[in-house]
């Protein structure tokens, strides 16, 4: 059988795939491919799925599927899985390294200083001991993140819609975790409940000056709306990695104040990428072992 790798992977997988069949990383062997590896790049739509007659197996190295078309994947018989117990821990020090780098401003006093500015008076920081976080989503990233925050003394509030118990964050309402944190972590799926769930009319339940930080989707905020409130001062800060399109050529964000930005990298820890490589060949494994 042909498995197509169809993102980058690490250095070995190829190789560590070939115990199961010719592996090629050339988009050109869709049509033979008959398991399709890939992260987040390639978007296996339908007109991708209509290309590969003999795909069977999608295997979605990462956690958000939304960057597939499972409905009709499953349809024509394809089978798709992802692997959601590898990229936690990255996803989740990237998120808590975001809310440390929105308090103590780490981002404008690095660029300051490369401008050869002396801003000592200008650039106060602000603690997260006694600071209230609340997660929009409580699963396997918000939980590691929760566990980080514990340690530097914040309080951990969650709503999440369909989990009513955690043993690491306080459960209650939506508008109740609007209403008291300081920090909002968003980590939820996409999907049609949270396209779009921050906005203008959320943000307006929420306390004055609260700091956002989004590592799950970009399409789960409204980007106007926060950057507007970002202008306003309505939000006090905003640290993603995920953007509506990607890159975010053009999107209001990138001029609004108090914003820190990376580029999608939250799974791409050299840690995960051995996770990621080790759970893919399982998969593979599981698949060829049932044939
Ligand atoms: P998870 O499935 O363990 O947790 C998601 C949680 O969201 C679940 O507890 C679920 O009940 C909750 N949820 C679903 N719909 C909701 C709604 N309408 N309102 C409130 N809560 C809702 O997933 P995870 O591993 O924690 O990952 C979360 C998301 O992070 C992924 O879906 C993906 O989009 C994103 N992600 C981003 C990166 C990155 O590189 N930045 C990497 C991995 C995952």
């Amino acid at each position: 059988m042909v498995i197509l790798l169809a993102d980058a992977f690490t250095a070995d997988l190829p190789k560590r795939l070939e115990a199961f069949g010719t592996v090629s990383q050339d988009l050109g062997a869709l049509g033979e491919a008959e398991i399709i590896v890939v992260r987040s790049k390639t978007k296996v739509d339908k007109a991708m799925i209509d290309k590969a007659p003999k795909l069977r197996f999608v295997i979605r190295g990462g956690v958000g599927v939304d960057t597939i078309d499972v409905p009709y994947a499953e349809s024509k018989n394809i089978t798709v899985v992802n692997t959601p117990e590898a990229s936690s821990v990255a996803v989740a020090e990237l998120a808590f390294s975001m809310m440390i780098a929105l308090a103590s401003r780490i981002t404008e006093a690095d660029s300051s200083m490369k401008q050869g500015k002396w801003m000592k008076k200008e650039l106060e920081r602000t603690e997260l001991m006694g600071k209230t976080v609340g997660f929009v989503g409580i699963g396997r990233i918000a939980r590691e993140v929760a566990v980080r925050a514990k340690a530097f003394g914040m309080k951990v509030i969650a709503y999440d819609k369909y989990v009513e118990k955690s043993d690491v964050a306080e459960m209650m309402s939506l508008e109740q975790v609007y209403a008291q944190a300081d920090y909002i972590s968003l980590h939820t799926p996409l999907t049609d409940e949270t396209r779009g769930m921050i906005n203008a009319a959320s943000i307006a339940k929420m306390k004055q000056g609260v700091r956002i930080v989004n590592t799950c989707r970009g399409q789960v905020i409204v980007e106007t709306d926060v950057a507007a409130a970002l202008k306003s001062g309505t939000l006090g800060g905003y640290a993603a990695d995920v953007y509506d399109k990607e890159p975010p050529e053009g999107s209001p964000l990138l001029s609004a104040p108090n914003a820190v930005f990376a580029p999608h990298i939250g799974a791409s820890t050299e840690e995960n990428l051995v996770r990621l490589a080790d759970c893919i060949v399982d998969r593979v494994k599981n698949y060829a072992a049932k044939k």
